[in-house]
């Protein structure tokens, strides 16, 4: 059977001991019904995986210990992905997938037609930390607060280009093939698709080039892993 393996929220190095919440000290212990002496992985988001045994453990807590690094540190390519949340089970689809497919960071964004007006953070980011742990990434894309679209986009750093997903568009404006490699981000919007006001504002910034995903309206989150999977094929590290 394939070892345990858990993100840590706890700086990891050679001979490292890490504390266990109850969460994950159930989850080895009562669930997985491991015991000391056992071992499993570890990761952090920052410092690669390590095997690391049980030193202690009970119901409530634990304590592991960091033996050697099985893992370095990859990082996903500079890759943002800007989406309109929409109802849950999809929000936390697109998280799970961004992660899967290595994105470095997700901003939330509230357009004209965005349906939500808040977002849950910290369930979120469970959800990211779960699909790292699954797929063997050793990173956890950052994720940001919902923030209002044309306040992203007002302070958005001069040196990243932005493609577009407009579902308007009958052909790509750009053929990803001819695009440089580099600071990225991926915009796709709500269900109700972005504003006219939107699509003119987008088109006329410096920074932006939109694509069209086909000739079917793709539901948000299937846009969101087709957008990612395109890019990470042209400019990314697959
Ligand atoms: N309600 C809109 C569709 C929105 S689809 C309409 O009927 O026109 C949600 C988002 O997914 C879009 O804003 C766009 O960013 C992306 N998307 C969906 N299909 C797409 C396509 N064929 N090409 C490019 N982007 C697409």
């Amino acid at each position: 059977m394939n070892k345990i393996r858990l993100f840590v929220d706890h700086t990891l190095g050679e001979a490292q001991s890490v504390p266990l919440n109850k969460d994950q000290a159930h989850y080895i212990f009562s669930v997985m019904r491991k015991g000391i002496g056992e071992k499993i992985l570890i990761f952090d988001g920052n410092n690669g995986e390590w095997e690391a045994s049980i030193e202690e453990i009970s119901k409530k807590s634990g304590l592991l210990f960091c033996i050697k690094q099985t893992k370095p540190q990859i990082m996903p390519p500079d890759l943002w992905l800007l989406f309109s949340p929409l109802k849950k089970v999809r929000t936390d689809f697109i998280v799970e997938k961004a992660t899967e497919l290595g994105v470095a960071k997700i901003i939330p964004v509230q357009t004209k037609h965005t349906n939500a007006d808040r977002i849950k953070l910290n369930r979120l980011i469970a959800h990211a930390r779960e699909a790292a742990e699954q797929c063997g990434g050793t990173y956890i894309p950052k994720i940001e607060e919902l923030q209002k679209l044309d306040e992203v986009l007002e302070n958005f750093p001069p040196n990243r280009r932005i493609l577009i997903c407009d579902e308007k568009l009958e052909e790509s404006e750009v053929n990803l093939e001819n695009l440089k490699k580099g600071k990225w981000a991926i915009l796709v919007g709500p269900e109700g698709g972005f504003s006219e006001i939107e699509r003119n504002y987008l088109k006329g910034l410096k920074f932006t080039f939109s694509i069209s995903l086909g000739p079917r309206i793709l539901r948000a989150d299937t846009a969101a892993v087709t957008a990612i999977s395109l890019w990470q094929n042209y400019l990314g590290d697959w």
